[in-house]
């Protein structure tokens, strides 16, 4: 019996990401329709879900969802007297943390709130773990605000300075999000800065609010194009974005697509499957003007609408859909997609290169290049397992950053 991704690895307590499935095929190849398939984890008082094969020959589980308690969960597909398919999941308790740390302004009560679910949210998409990392550094990424302090924290995973200030007034910019200092190898942050536009955050009502924050938390950890495609001087290399002509990335209309497996799967199960461009599309929109901030850095709004990561600004729910959980993991964290929203994509999917926006639509970010120097952290004290816990904050802070790369 051919089988869905045998091995996996999941956060506890959640849906596994891809769920159980297997084929039943005759001797001569033929699928088997009606076969009945039993699924059963392998743990005390796990119970058996039967399920039976379609005309395809295949049985799917519809969600595997694992055990509280880190450790190995097992889950055995049987039919009759044959050899059971055996499923293992690797579950792990989350341990990916965000520090977010105000800079400047003050972002409002309702803003706080907005802050800490969109923080909630990101947590609840990535699990893994990365390496601590000491820092002794002044990051010099900046949207032309004050400069920003220098750092001599412990940082477990990430840390985000955050600060709201009068940027362009209303209209244009209504935030920023990027990282500051990335990670080598991996290329995840370490440090990112969030500026979000007084003249916009505001009135912003409390939902507006989420997703405007939640758009750049998401740019923070690292949905930016200059970390689609990467080398680093570890000679770590990622190659995720697709440019047709890479003479001029940023300034002209093309079909860039981001083309890692992760996200184009996750695109075909919202609806992506009937999508016949080069896939996953990412914004091109470069000859509407004001709107340079958003090349590459987002997916497109012809085809993704609504979703928070498009590049324009949609009043009312903006969905994290599951290609922006996949696009994480493409990006080399460990992310489960059982926190992401509900959502598919509307047929008929466009794959215009050019769409024609609502009266009133805006960017996000407006004309602003939205990852000004990034800094690679090339060589840099960790924290062992041993020191961190509780106690890391109080942990070995005081060696330098040795060799703290700018831009390459
Ligand atoms: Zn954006």
């Amino acid at each position: 019996m051919p089988t869905s991704k045998p091995a996996q690895v999941g956060a506890a307590g959640t849906d596994v990401n891809y769920p159980p499935w297997v084929l039943a095929k005759a001797a001569d190849g033929t699928p088997v329709r009606g076969a009945v398939i039993v699924f059963q984890g392998t743990e005390p008082g796990a119970v058996a879900v039967t399920v039976t094969t379609g005309a395809d020959g295949n049985a799917r589980l519809p969600r595997w969802r694992l055990p509280a308690q880190a450790g190995r969960a097992t889950l055995e597909a049987r039919h009759g007297t044959l050899v059971p398919v055996t499923f293992e999941t690797d579950v792990r308790v989350r341990a990916y943390n965000l520090t977010i740390r105000l800079i400047g302004g003050d972002p409002g009560p309702d803003g706080l709130a907005a802050i800490a679910a969109a923080k909630e949210k990101i947590e609840s998409i990535i699990f893994g773990d990365l390496p601590d990392i000491v820092l002794d550094i002044q990051p010099a990424c900046s949207f032309g605000g004050p400069p920003l302090p220098t750092l001599t924290d412990a940082v477990d995973d990430l840390l985000i300075l955050l600060r709201v200030r009068n940027i362009d007034g209303l209209g244009g910019a209504g935030g920023f999000g990027t990282p500051c200092l990335i990670r080598d190898p991996g290329a995840q942050p370490v440090v990112s800065l969030i500026e979000l536009d007084s003249a916009e955050w505001v009135p912003s009502s409390p939902t507006e609010k989420y997703n405007i924050v939640l758009h750049e938390f998401t740019h923070a950890v690292g949905f930016v194009a200059s970390l689609m495609t990467r080398s680093l001087p570890s000679g770590f290399s990622r190659q995720c974005m697709e440019l047709p002509s890479r003479a001029a990335p940023n300034r002209l209309v093309q079909d860039t697509y981001f083309s890692c497996p992760n996200a184009r799967a996750a695109f075909d199960r919202m609806g992506g499957i009937a999508y016949t461009g080069q896939k996953v599309p990412l914004e091109n929109g470069g000859l509407i003007a004001g709107t340079q901030g958003s090349l590459n850095n987002h997916w497109r709004e012809t085809t993704f609408g609504v979703e928070l990561m498009s590049a324009y600004y949609n009043p009312g729910v903006a969905p994290f859909s599951l290609a922006t959980a996949a696009f994480l993991e493409d990006m080399g964290y460990e992310v489960s997609y059982a926190g992401a929203d509900s959502f598919t994509l509307t047929p008929p999917i466009s794959s215009l290169l050019l769409g024609s926006f609502g009266a009133g639509l805006r960017s996000y970010e407006g004309d602003r290049d939205i990852a000004p120097a990034m800094q690679v952290l090339t060589s840099h004290p960790t924290i062992t397992p041993a020191v961190s816990g509780p106690s890391r904050a109080s942990g070995p802070r005081s060696s330098a950053c040795t060799k703290c790369g700018g831009p390459p």
